[in-house]
């Protein structure tokens, strides 16, 4: 077993006994991959492609059906592979007998209502308890690993080369679908292996809703255009959002530019192990207050990145949650006039001692 999963693996069972449970059944993709680095995504529709059961001792072991048999022993060679060939609980239930489980938790959050509630009655039958239970693994993995930080500087890497190709080709007259297409495209033919949610390209007044859909709008030179692009690399997200003018910047643009550039700025400055979360927050929302856009900047300031694009921490303005060494979060306030333009600019960095290193290469609108 890598020395990296060998402590993920101890860490979360001493999670598991400091809360009395005999082992955890885990069944979401991220959490599966991150224990056990089997691939395999989840269909939807609450049909997983498979489970990880991690006893407090003995085992690990990957549950799955025959479709995964092969993937599963090359991916996750540390974890003995058991195959379900008639419904989970028929496997399970032996397993737990087996390892003496009296009392475990699963993730009720990656399971339908309908399938917890079967593994609740069907343990329950043979005098176990299974609790639903969330956010063991996810708290784990708000602290990356060596390895972990490697595989996110490069994924940041490649999204920062993606964007330098599509501003090569990108020109007055573009559609904003046509825009998100082309950076998709880039994304794949540059060797990622998916984009880690749909790209958003949002010019004038769409760049005003932060979640904005790109539409068959024309894009035209003068006009500021939020481009906000992630891709999957080696398992791991980036996430980035550039606003960009084709040609002149008008005055009122190059203000908004400037101040969601400065509550950035006192947003990454005030990032440090042992900081709170909505201190992070304050920083940016001050400046942008002070400035008398409160009410145009409506989202957290940041948010975890992994193998999910969005995951712990969040930056949000409740959050008391003290900032940890090697945390990789994304600082990316926003303004929004209604009706009119949008502005948002995100990099990602990763928490240290003594503040934050920036991941990416920042160069755009350094001039203003
Ligand atoms: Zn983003
Ligand atoms: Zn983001």
């Amino acid at each position: 077993m890598t020395p990296a999963r060998e402590k993920r693996l101890a860490a979360l069972r001493r999670a598991l006994a400091r809360r009395g449970f005999d082992g955890l059944l885990v069944a979401g993709y991220a959490n599966r991959r991150y224990l056990s680095g089997f691939r395999a995504r989840d269909m939807g529709l609450g049909e997983s492609a498979g489970l990880l059961f991690i006893p407090r001792r003995g085992g690990p072991f990957l549950l799955t059906d025959s479709r995964y048999e092969l993937a599963a022993g090359e991916e996750a060679p540390d974890f003995e592979v058991l195959i379900y060939r008639s419904g989970l609980l028929k496997i399970l239930r032996p397993l737990l007998r087996d390892l003496g489980v009296r009392r475990f938790a699963f993730e009720s959050a990656w399971l339908s209502h309908a399938a917890a509630l079967r593994l609740i009655e069907g343990c329950a039958a043979e005098g176990v308890r299974a609790e639903a239970a969330s956010g063991l693994v996810e708290r784990l993995r708000r602290v990356k690993d060596e390895s972990e930080l490697a595989a996110i500087r490069r994924s940041v890497r490649l999204n920062e080369e993606v964007f330098a190709a599509f501003m090569e080709r990108f020109e007055p007259g573009m559609t904003e679908r046509a825009a998100a297409r082309m950076i998709e495209n880039l994304m794949i033919g540059m060797g990622a292996e998916c984009p880690s949610f749909p790209t958003i390209v949002a010019a004038g007044e769409n760049g005003a809703k932060p979640h904005a859909e790109p539409s068959e709008r024309r894009i035209e030179r003068g006009e500021p255009v939020v481009i906000d692009m992630g891709l999957v690399l080696g398992g791991y997200c980036s996430d980035m959002t550039r606003t960009v003018v084709l040609g002149r910047v008008n005055p009122e643009m190059r203000e908004h530019i400037r101040l969601v550039r400065r509550a950035q700025k006192a947003a990454i400055a005030a990032v440090c192990a042992g900081v709170e979360a909505c201190a992070v927050d304050r920083a940016a929302r001050r400046i942008i207050r002070d400035a008398g856009h409160g009410d145009h900047f409506g989202h957290a300031t940041g948010h975890g990145v992994g193998l999910d694009v969005h995951e712990a921490p969040s930056l949000n303005s409740r959050s008391h949650l003290r900032l940890r060494r090697n945390m990789v979060v994304t600082v990316e306030p926003g303004v929004y006039i209604p009706g009119r333009a949008g502005v948002r600019l995100e990099n990602m960095v990763v928490v240290t001692e003594k503040g934050c290193e920036v991941l990416n290469r920042d160069t755009t609108f350094l001039d203003l």
